[in-house]
């Protein structure tokens, strides 16, 4: 993959924030973005995007925290 870019993505349809809204959510310790066309989908169906979360290489957390 080749997403060398800064912008922030949604998790479900990897559309970028100057595309669509962008909402922060954090789920199994993980922060990222989901889009608002997305997040209907995550609410009633949230077992359709667990995998990806659980799979996520993230490289797009709303803010990497300093440890
Ligand atoms: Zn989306």
């Amino acid at each position: 993959m080749t997403t060398e870019n800064k912008l922030n993505i949604c998790i479900s349809c990897n559309r970028d924030e100057n595309t669509i809204p962008l909402v922060a959510i954090t789920y199994a310790e993980q922060q990222t973005w989901i889009c608002t066309q997305c997040l209907p989908m995550l609410i009633h169906e949230p077992q359709r995007l667990e995998a990806k979360f659980r799979s996520l290489k993230i490289d797009n957390p709303p803010e990497r925290k300093i440890n």
